[in-house]
Order: C-alpha cells, then structure tokens, then sequence
C-alpha cells in the first residue's frame, strides 16, 4: 500500500498505460479518478476499479480544453477529497513525413500533448500549493523525449518538451513539496502503437513484421516491448517517492533501446 489514501488523476486513463497505471494506483490503496476524452470507457474503468464509486470515479476531460480541465479537476477534488497525483498521460500518435505534416494536425498533437501538460498541471498545482499537502506530477514522456525517430516531428517536438516543463514545476513545486518527473517508455503494445504498426509499414514500404523488428525493437537489449506493468511500477515508485532527491528527472523504462 504504497499510495494509502492519496488522491490520483490521471489523463487518458481509459486505455493503455493510463488504464494500467490508474489499476496500479488502486492496487497501493490510492483513489483513483480516470480522466479521458472517451467518458464511456471512463466509466467501464472506474466502474470495474470499484463499482461503488468511493474510489474510483470517472471524469469526461479534453485536456486541451482549458474548461474541460478546471471543471474535471474541480469535480475530483470535491468528490475524492483532494489532489496529491497527477498523470499527465494522454496522448495520442500521427505518424507522416515533416513535409507532408499539415499544420491542422502539428497543432492537433501539441495541444494534447502540451497544452494538455501545462492545463492538467496549473490546475493540481493551484490546488496543491493551497492544501500544503505537496504533491507529485509524471509526465508520460517517451523514449522519443531523448531521441528522435522519422515521420514523428510533433511526437518528439512535444515529448522532448515535457522535459522543460517538468524541469520548470520541479523548480516552482520545490517550496510547495511538489516534485515533477517524467517517465520515458518504450515502445509499449497499446492501440496508439498497434495502429502505428501497418502506419509506418506502408510509410518505409517493409513488412508489419520488420516495423516491429527492425524499427521499433531494434535496439532493445532483449527483442521485448516494454510493458503495461513495467512501466506502472514506474509510476508507482515515483509517485510514492516522498523526497525531492527525485524530482526534476526522467526515467527512461525501454528494455535498453536507449541508455544515459
Ligand atoms: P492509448 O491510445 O492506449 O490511450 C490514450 C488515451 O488517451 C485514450 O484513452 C484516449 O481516449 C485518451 N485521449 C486522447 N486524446 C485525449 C484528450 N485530448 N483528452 C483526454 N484524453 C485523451 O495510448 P497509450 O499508448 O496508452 O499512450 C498513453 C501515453 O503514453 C501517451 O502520452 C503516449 O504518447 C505515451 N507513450 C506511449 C508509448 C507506447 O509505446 N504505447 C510509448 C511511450 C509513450
């Protein structure tokens, strides 16, 4: 029961690495509120989380919708009785060459990937700093937050820039007991990835087979994906950190694609 009575939001927790993060901070005794664009599924994780709805509740949310976040926050602060966590966690995935990369869809990726950061962390932040009860915010960053890969120019844009902002709110958050870190995974099987998968093969026109092989495992120490518990057990170790000895950093959990 690492996370005993702490107050979790985390974005994008419907699917994926937000689902398995959000299952994983139940599991260490925190309540949980599953933030996503699609409230459906939002519900069905709660739901199975703790259908009597005392620790686990689901919030509609854009992240990029300025309103949006302050009401969701707003309603998970009054329901659950605090804010000690935030994930910022959702995201999404438009694999093209920078050439033929609209400016509609650049702006579609960093408005999630951003805006989404800097709304959700303004928002727990001015909660935060009003309790006194300090606090911990992740980012899910990605190994793309350290190195680039082709046809991903917004993805590793805004991944490499929730380093700064996380840097900024290790800075600010210190005088208030909020630390920030990010964790960088690897490639992870989610449906953000199982799509990318046919994407990038009709893009470097080689097999789905070789996309795995030869692009997205390629310099991995063992030929695995990282996995949905690899990289929750993460967010529970930094979650649970109580010092600010670990704020400010990135973690890097990719089965040694990339070392540093
Ligand atoms: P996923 O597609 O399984 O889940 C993403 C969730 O985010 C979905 O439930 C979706 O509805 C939600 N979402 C999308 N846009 C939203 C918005 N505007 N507001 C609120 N919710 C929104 O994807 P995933 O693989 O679990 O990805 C989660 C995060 O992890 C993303 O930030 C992604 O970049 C990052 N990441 C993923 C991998 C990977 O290999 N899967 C690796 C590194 C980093």
């Amino acid at each position: 029961m690492r996370l005993k009575n702490r107050v979790a939001l985390v974005t994008g927790a419907a699917s994926g690495i937000g689902r398995a993060i959000a299952g994983a901070f139940h599991r260490e005794g925190a309540k949980v509120a599953i933030a996503d664009l699609d409230s459906g599924r939002a519900n069905a994780v709660a739901q199975a989380l703790d259908a009597s709805g005392k620790t686990a509740m689901a919030v509609a949310m854009d992240v990029a919708d300025e309103a949006a976040v302050e009401t969701g926050t707003a309603a998970v602060i009054a329901r659950l009785g605090g804010l000690d966590i935030l994930v910022s966690n959702a995201g999404i995935q438009i694999v093209a060459p920078l050439v033929e990369f609209t400016l509609a869809d650049w702006r579609k990726m960093l408005a999630i990937h951003l805006d989404g950061a800097f709304l959700t962390t303004r928002a727990a932040m001015r909660h935060m700093q009003t309790t006194g009860r300090g606090g911990a915010i992740l980012y899910m960053g990605s190994v793309h937050s350290k190195t680039a890969s082709k046809l991903k120019a917004p993805y590793v844009t805004a991944k490499h820039g929730l380093l700064g902002l996380a840097r900024t709110v290790a800075k600010e958050g210190a005088a208030h007991g909020i630390r920030a870190n990010v964790i960088c995974p690897g490639f992870v099987l989610t449906p953000l990835v199982e799509k990318q998968i046919p994407e990038q093969a009709k893009e470097l026109a080689i097999s789905e087979e070789e996309v795995v092989k030869s692009v997205m495992l390629k310099d991995t120490v063992d030929g695995e994906f990282t996995t949905l518990a690899d990289v929750a057990e993460a967010a529970v170790f930094l979650a649970g950190f109580e010092s600010a000895a670990l704020t400010g950093q990135s973690l890097i959990v990719s089965h040694g694609w990339h070392m540093e």
